[in-house]
């Protein structure tokens, strides 16, 4: 059945990118409606690192608080580099682990108080289009109309019409309850298998974590990732793993990075965060890329509301302030990806060394 109601703007998905380009039009007075193709709370594949760049922009949109309060400080790192050598240096925390079904949850509730409509387990099938213009979108329960729609579907969209190559990431992550590790310390193997990307540790909580890794999809053609997990994690967690205990499946979702933002999508559809490869190519950090994008995505559709415009136009002023905003960061991952490994080594020498230890006020190397 149709949805009679005419909404101002559709966002199809509700990751941290749709969540947020829906809090923001519905707090810019749009009426929204944002639909997930699952029920909430979901799944997500992914570490929940939140980077300090995320605690930034959850600062500014005032939610840091709220995040803080429910996700585990970070206050130091064990750094393993490509030769096997690796230090734990520990800090001021900087950084937070918030699992992904909590705080997607989280964000969708904000954009709800703010005035949005969530609809989960309404999957987007496609777009619909009258006079070369998309003026809605297809559901598994019906067509739904709105001026806009904001394209927030993930790694998979349907909607990107982006004809380069995918740059893909393949990855595969577990998590485990009762698995020893240093608390507030997340873990970090820039293993030379994986390289120049690396497998993590991150603490979710006091007695849960989630382990996982990172690779060119091209890397270890033939040998599928989860056997590269599985010789991960014999080599760095055989005596860990004898005493945890697995939570749920092992899983993998492809990360689609880029260091050049590129908006490529149908007359009237904006995409943000990953449906736009909004990922760093280094890190896979997107979190912080999907919220940002997605509250210049909202800003966008207001204006063109009130002011008018040439859909496609408005698309190339969107992707032109992506660029300006967002590059400089996945420039910098790309950098790092091509010759930033070579300096991991040295660091964690740096790291080992006595004096420093002394002058970073950090315990001595064990
Ligand atoms: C293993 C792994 C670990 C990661 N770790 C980190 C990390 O620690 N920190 C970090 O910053 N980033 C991390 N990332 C990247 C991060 O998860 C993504 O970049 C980020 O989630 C992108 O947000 P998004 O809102 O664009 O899309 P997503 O979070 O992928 O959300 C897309 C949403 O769209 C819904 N959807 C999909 N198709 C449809 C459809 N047809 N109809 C309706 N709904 C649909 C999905 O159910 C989903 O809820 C990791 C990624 C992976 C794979």
């Amino acid at each position: 059945m149709n949805d009679a109601r005419n909404w101002d703007v559709v966002v199809a998905g509700a990751g941290p990118g749709g969540s947020s380009a829906a809090r923001e039009s519905a707090r810019r007075g749009l009426r929204c409606l944002l639909l997930d193709a699952k029920k909430f709370p979901r799944v997500k594949p992914c570490a929940g690192g939140i980077s300090p760049r995320a605690r930034g922009v959850l600062r500014r949109l005032g939610l840091w608080d709220k995040v803080a309060a429910a996700a585990y400080e970070i206050r130091g790192i064990r750094l393993g580099a490509p030769s096997g050598r690796e230090t734990v240096l520990v800090g001021a925390g900087s950084a937070v682990v918030f699992d992904r079904p909590r705080l997607d949850a989280l964000l969708a509730a904000e954009a709800v108080a703010a005035g949005a409509t969530f609809e989960d387990g309404r999957r987007v099938l496609g777009v619909v289009t009258e006079g070369g213009r998309v003026v809605g979108v297809r559901t598994d329960a019906g067509d739904v109309r709105a001026r806009w729609v904001v394209a927030a579907d993930g790694a998979n969209t349907r909607f990107s019409t982006d004809p380069r190559p995918r740059h893909v990431l393949h990855s595969c992550m577990a998590w485990f309850e009762k698995f020893p590790f240093r608390p507030h310390v997340l873990e970090m193997f820039f293993d030379a298998e994986l390289s120049p990307h690396y497998a993590w540790l991150f603490p979710e909580s006091d007695d849960r974590v989630n382990v996982g890794l990172c690779v060119e999809a091209d890397r270890h053609a033939g040998t599928p990732i989860r056997e590269v997990f599985r010789r991960f994690l014999e080599r760095h967690y055989a005596t860990e793993l004898a005493a945890a205990r697995p939570l749920g499946e092992w899983r993998g979702h492809p990360m689609v990075v880029t260091d050049v933002v590129e908006h490529h999508a149908p007359a009237g559809v904006l995409l943000v965060g990953e449906a736009c490869r909004l990922v760093n190519p280094a890190t896979g950090e997107g979190i912080s890329y999907a919220i940002e994008s997605g509250l210049h995505a909202a800003g966008f559709v207001a204006d063109a509301l009130e002011y008018g415009g040439d859909p496609l136009a408005v698309a190339k002023r969107y992707e032109r302030s992506l660029r300006w905003k967002l590059e400089p960061g996945l420039r910098g991952g790309e950098l790092f990806r091509r010759w930033g490994v070579g300096l991991i080594d040295p660091l964690v020498r740096l790291g080992q060394s006595a004096w420093f230890r002394r002058w970073a006020k950090q315990a001595p190397a064990t």
